[in-house]
Order: C-alpha cells, then sequence, then structure tokens
C-alpha cells in the first residue's frame, strides 16, 4: 500500500477529548476514528490490524470444529423475555428501539438467546449433537462509562462462540478444548505471556466460570495471580472456601491490574428449558440441549496490544497483527531513488512480505516519525546513500540500530 494513496493522516497532537492512551495513539496514527464516547470507526489500516486478529481466532475456533455464521442485531422483545433476560433491572447495556408499528426491539448485546432459537430448526436427534458455531459481529452495549477507548466501546467487534451438547460430559470435554483453543489465540497474538486462565464465579451449574485475562495497567479489572501454578483467580473466588478448592494459599497471590480479553460460560440447561430446546436421545426420550458460551473481544484485544507495546514513539505492533510488515521509506525524489523504491516494494511484495510504502513528498524526519508512530515492526529506507552501498538499511521497530541488508537478507529474515 502506497501512503500517497492512504487517505488517512497522521497528526501530531493528542486528541483532547480521549483520556485512554490506545484510542488517543490510533486516532494520531489515523487508524480509528472517534464518533462519539465509545464508539469508534475502523480505517483502513485499523481494519487490517481488526482482520488479522480476526483470522487467527477463526483459524483456532475452526479446528475445535467451530462452524462460522453471522447473527442479527435487531432481536424480538420474547425471546429474551423467555429467559428473563429483556428487562433493564436484569440486563443493564440493553439499547432498545421501536419498529414503525411500535413493535419493541433490543439491538443485540448477546446472541445465546437467538442462537437457541435458531438451532431449534435444526436439532431433532442426539445424532445431530454437539455443534459449534461462532460468528464476528458488532455488538451494541449501553455502557455506563465509556473511558477505556476501544477497550470499552459502547460498538465493539466481538467473537462470540456457542456450543450445544447432549450432557454435562459432552459440554466438559469440548469446553476444556476451547481453553485450549483460546491459549493458542492469545499465544499467536502476543499475550501468551501475560494472559491468565482465570477463575471466576460459576453462576448455577458449575463451581467456575473462566475469564482470560491480560495483565495490563489500563485494564478495568483486578486479579490475584499465582504465577507458581500460572493461574489467577478474581475478586468473586477471592474467599477462603473457593481457595481451598483451587489449593491455593491467599498470601501466594500477587494483585495486578488486568482487562478481560475474554470469557467461557457453561450455561447448563437452564436456557434450553425456559426456551423449549430439546432433542431425542439414544432411548428415544426429550432432553434439553446443554449450551456453552464462548467470548472473545476483537477490538479489545486491539487496544490492550496498543497499550502494552506502545512506547513513547507510538504503536507497536507484534509481527502477527501488523497492518505490514515492513515500513519503506523512501528519501528524496531522484528518479533513481524512485526506480530503487518502487522495485524494491514489488520484491518484497512477491515474497508475500506485506509494505507500506511511503512514498510521499516528505521530509526524512516526519517519515521516520510516521514509521515509529504506525508500529509497524521493520522499517526499510532507500536513498541515494544506500543504492550507492548497493543494499537497504533496516531497522527494527523497538531497535535503534540500523544496519545496511541485501534483498536476500530481509526475504530470508522476512519472507514467508
Ligand atoms: P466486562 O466485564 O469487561 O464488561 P463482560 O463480562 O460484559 O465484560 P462478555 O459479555 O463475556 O463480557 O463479552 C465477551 C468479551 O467481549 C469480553 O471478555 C471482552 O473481551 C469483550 N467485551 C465485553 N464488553 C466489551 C466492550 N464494551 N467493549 C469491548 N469489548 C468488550
Ligand atoms: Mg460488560
Amino acid at each position: 500500500m502506497r501512503l500517497s494513496r492512504l487517505f488517512t493522516k497522521t497528526r501530531k497532537d493528542v486528541p483532547a477529548d480521549e483520556t485512554a492512551k490506545n484510542a488517543q495513539l490510533l486516532i494520531q496514527a489515523g487508524y480509528i476514528h472517534k464518533e462519539m464516547a465509545g464508539v469508534y470507526a475502523y480505517l483502513p489500516l485499523g481494519l487490517r490490524v481488526v482482520e488479522n486478529i480476526k483470522q487467527i481466532v477463526r483459524e483456532e475456533m475452526n479446528i475445535v470444529s467451530g462452524q462460522e455464521l453471522i447473527m442479527t442485531n435487531l432481536q424480538p422483545r420474547e425471546r429474551w423475555e423467555s429467559t428473563g433476560r429483556w428487562d433493564d433491572e436484569v440486563v443493564d447495556v440493553w439499547f432498545k428501539t421501536k419498529l414503525k408499528d411500535d413493535t419493541e426491539i433490543g439491538l443485540a448485546w448477546s446472541h445465546e438467546e437467538a442462537v437457541i432459537e435458531l438451532m431449534k430448526q435444526h436439532v431433532n436427534s442426539y445424532k445431530d449433537l454437539p455443534i459449534s458455531v461462532y460468528q464476528f459481529q458488532t455488538k451494541l452495549r449501553n455502557e455506563l462509562r465509556a473511558k477505556s477507548g476501544i477497550m470499552r466501546g459502547r460498538e465493539f467487534v466481538m467473537k462470540d462462540m456457542y456450543s450445544l451438547s447432549i450432557d454435562a460430559a459432552q459440554h466438559d470435554a469440548y469446553y476444556d478444548s476451547v481453553i485450549e483453543a483460546y491459549k493458542k489465540v492469545y499465544e499467536r497474538v502476543g499475550l501468551g505471556d501475560d494472559t491468565y486462565v482465570t477463575f471466576a464465579s460459576g453462576g448455577a451449574f458449575t463451581e467456575f466460570s473462566h475469564e482470560f485475562q491480560t495483565v495490563c495497567e489500563a485494564g478495568e479489572d483486578i486479579i490475584y495471580l499465582h504465577r507458581g501454578k500460572n493461574i489467577a483467580i478474581n475478586e468473586e473466588v477471592l474467599a477462603d472456601e473457593s481457595l481451598a478448592k483451587l489449593g491455593i494459599k491467599r498470601d501466594e497471590l500477587e494483585m495486578v491490574k488486568s482487562s478481560e480479553v475474554g470469557n467461557i460460560f457453561n450455561f447448563g440447561i437452564d436456557k434450553s428449558k425456559r426456551m423449549g430446546f430439546a432433542f431425542t436421545n439414544e432411548a428415544g426420550e426429550k432432553q434439553f440441549v446443554h449450551l456453552g458460551s464462548y467470548g472473545i473481544g476483537i477490538t479489545r484485544l486491539m487496544g490492550v496490544l496498543v497499550e502494552k507495546f506502545a512506547d513513547d514513539k507510538g504503536l507497536v505492533w507484534p509481527a502477527n497483527i501488523a497492518p505490514a510488515q515492513v515500513y519503506l521509506a523512501r528519501l528524496g525524489d531522484a528518479p533513481e531513488v524512485i526506480a530503487a523504491a518502487d522495485a524494491l516494494d514489488e520484491q518484497l511484495n512477491s515474497a508475500g512480505i506485506e509494505t507500506l510504502y511511503d512514498d510521499r513528498d516528505e521530509r526524512p524526519g516526519k517519515k521516520f516519525a510516521d514509521a515509529d508512530l504506525l508500529g509497524i515492526p521493520y522499517r526499510i529506507v532507500v536513498s541515494e546513500k544506500t543504492i550507492a552501498a548497493g543494499k537497504y538499511e533496516l531497522k527494527k521497530r523497538t531497535e535503534t540500530d540500523t544496519q545496511l541488508v541485501k534483498l536476500e537478507e530481509v526475504i530470508k529474515l522476512l519472507g514467508r
């Protein structure tokens, strides 16, 4: 992608109406646009980041047999009344509106009820189960506070997956496989070392539910880490009784700030019972379907990556997530420099290396500052000097040293 054609511009000033570091930097770098508090548009570079995160999640959900679909944002009132979740006292994040004929509807903040209703059309027998479906969708939630930038949106992208199982045993096996899939997701996005499977209160059906919490100063949660056992617990589980069940002592725990980047939940047969979602078991009897629900905050993850890796010069993306691998800065507009930079851009692209090609008529200082602000893992400079040396100048975003390298070396380092 050529920067001369990219419509987004970087800006020096920190947006005055934004307090969260993640949103400040993403706005300055032109990755997102703030429409209002907690509501952001994702611009071309920001969208690439979102898509890269989604692709990793998609691959891991497919491995655990998830089938992708998209459910609807508009939700009928009756659906949620049947489980007691229409009431604003019970769910305090509903956005509600009306059709022309005054029929009340809600804007989806989650999809358990929707998936049950839709699956009633497709599940009859125990032979149809287990099933797991997932979607990437913009969830709408009337959050009370929206001061954490994209980490808490009123409109945000979530991956939500739902599993339907014949019984608790089948559910539990699947649930455990999703825990492993989630671990892989957080490793692949670059948060493996700092993301903990966290025990939270489980509700009516299980001892515990699980959250995935990433240690992060800007997070809104607090967890208690057990570094030795590589697990964490949240505040609800801090009681002595729960600690005893997990075999941990209070004084072995370290309190840290964190952000919930994922959440998995066992709903048991409660919702199926209320919504009359049953199948015929092997004995020919009716049995209620066991429901599990598994979320990942895609755009929250993006915000956490910004918060954790950015430095005083700007964004820093993990290689798997970055909108491009190389920021190619062309210095000067001498014909041989233009020709050399154009050629390198093509050679890198054909080796499968994505570039942001800074072909703009800008001073070197501005190009270097933008390369840092945008957070692209590597910067390559093409100038009269590098042409004279017969090499390219390569620098890692997180290092200050530059080195002169040949094309083969770049391809060896970054090619796929
Ligand atoms: P929180 O306690 O942070 O409000 P939640 O318990 O409401 O989260 P879930 O309903 O389980 O979250 O949603 C699944 C995932 O979606 C969360 O683990 C989180 O990563 C993400 N998420 C939830 N609310 C938001 C939001 N307002 N903005 C961005 N991501 C969110
Ligand atoms: Mg919430």
